[in-house]
């Protein structure tokens, strides 16, 4: 388990992260067009982490992660209350890219910053080592963490979610779809992600949180 004292050094070093900002991975033109806020929970005891991808205006905003109506069912996904799920010692969340990313031409998210992953994500996991499962969430934070295993699409990538859990990785990972209401259509197609998968998360993760 990593010191506390070197774990605040890291939250003070990511706080004060300014690469998007100040010295873009694609030059100048694609420098961040608003004041980073890196948004992360890191941990020295939470033995789950929340792998998202990257926080969307409320949350740069208000630096709470999940603090919508998605954080409001990966909560009842999870089968906890607001009170656990932003407890750092039971909860670490880590996105793919610490801060908002801004919007695309049509007003979508854009994706996770390139920049971020690359330059923190294995020191972060390194300073994480009691971190027992990751719940992935998106096709950046399955390309990271499951490293080749993800499949070809989303669906059948979360459909694997078994085999990842018996490839022994270590930590364990397991592949959500994002929470948001867009995937509300998904989830009605794909029943068995509420009658197979989400038994099992809630089992695994009382287990975790005890
Ligand atoms: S997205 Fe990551 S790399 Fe970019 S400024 Fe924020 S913390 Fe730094």
């Amino acid at each position: 388990m990593t010191d506390e004292a070197e774990l605040e050094t890291l939250r003070r070093e990511i706080a004060a992260c300014r690469i998007c900002r100040d010295a873009p991975a694609k030059g100048p033109v694609h420098r961040l067009p608003h004041e980073p806020r890196p948004v992360a929970v890191i941990s020295s005891s939470a033995r789950i982490l929340i792998a998202g991808q990257a926080p969307g205006l409320r949350v740069h905003e208000s630096g709470l992660p999940f603090d919508d109506a998605s954080g409001d069912r990966l909560r009842s996904w999870l089968g906890v209350d607001r009170v656990s799920f932003y407890d750092r010692n039971r909860f670490a969340i880590v996105p793919m890219g610490f801060c908002f990313p801004g919007y695309d031409g049509k007003g979508a998210d854009l994706p996770p910053r390139r920049e971020c992953a690359p330059f923190w994500r294995q020191r972060v996991m390194s300073a994480m080592p009691q971190i027992e499962l990751v719940l992935v969430i998106g096709q950046y934070a399955q390309a990271w963490h499951m490293a080749g295993e993800e499949r070809g699409t989303m669906t059948e990538t979360v459909w694997a979610w078994r085999e990842g859990l018996l490839s022994g990785r270590s930590p364990a990972v397991l592949p959500l779809p994002h929470p948001s209401w867009r995937n509300s259509g998904w989830l009605k197609r794909n029943s068995w992600f509420e009658q197979e998968l989400l038994p099992y998360l809630q089992e695994r993760v009382k287990m975790l949180l005890s």
